[in-house]
């Protein structure tokens, strides 16, 4: 089997293309985002019903306009009082154009009336990396709970909100090292990373 030179990181979003470079970083593996490629970041389709359908539409819609193997994540926030709201729709949770603010506003307003041990969520990323030679796939969760408001200010999205397992701080008082140690995102890069070992 080929080995594979070059992953084009299908995501707009810098932080986390940072974050696998971190990931992958004493690896020869060279990583490109669609910046490198492209002058303005197309929208791409994203209308699945799991993590994993919406992780590998993005893969594929990339690999079939470059040719090169892509990695594309999808991730969301699952919350056992909600049954698992919001899900693979935690970006528009507020709306179709909600943002981190309108979006933590909501959660907290469901989850008013829930005491402290009924609070417990997860994040869930799923990774697809799709090339010319195949496609590899991979699933990181992080336990939690949902606090009572938001604290920190560092991250993006739920992250003021969500207190890891294990911490009293949220993703959002943790550095970008402590953060991705523990997280969906960073353990499903690492499990990619071992399902692929041989062929980097
Ligand atoms: P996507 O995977 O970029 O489509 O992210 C979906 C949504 O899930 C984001 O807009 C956030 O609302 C939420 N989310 C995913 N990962 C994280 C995280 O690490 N921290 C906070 N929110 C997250």
């Amino acid at each position: 089997m080929n080995h594979i030179e070059e992953i084009l990181i299908a995501t707009g979003n810098q932080g986390k293309v940072r974050e696998i470079g971190q990931i992958f970083s004493d690896t020869p593996l060279r990583l490109r985002s669609l910046r490198d490629i492209w002058d303005t970041i197309p929208e791409i389709p994203e209308t699945g019903a799991t993590f994993f359908d919406n992780a590998r539409m993005k893969a594929r819609w990339v690999l079939g306009r470059t040719g090169a193997w892509c990695l594309a994540d999808d991730s969301g926030l699952e919350v056992d009082a909600l049954g698992g709201e919001p899900g693979v729709r935690s970006a528009r949770f507020a709306g179709e154009h909600g943002n981190d603010t309108a979006n933590n506003a909501k959660l907290l307003r469901c989850l008013q009336n829930v005491e402290v041990e009924k609070r417990t969520a997860r994040f869930r990323c799923v990774v697809v990396l799709a090339g010319p030679e195949g496609e590899y796939s991979a699933e990181g969760v992080c336990e939690g709970r949902i606090g009572f408001g938001p604290r920190g200010s560092e991250g993006f999205g739920y992250d003021p909100l969500f207190i890891p397992d294990g911490f009293s701080e949220t993703f959002a008082q943790l550095d970008a090292d402590r953060k991705h140690a523990v997280s969906h995102r960073g353990r499903a890069l690492q499990a990619l990373r071992e399902r692929i070992r041989e062929r980097i």
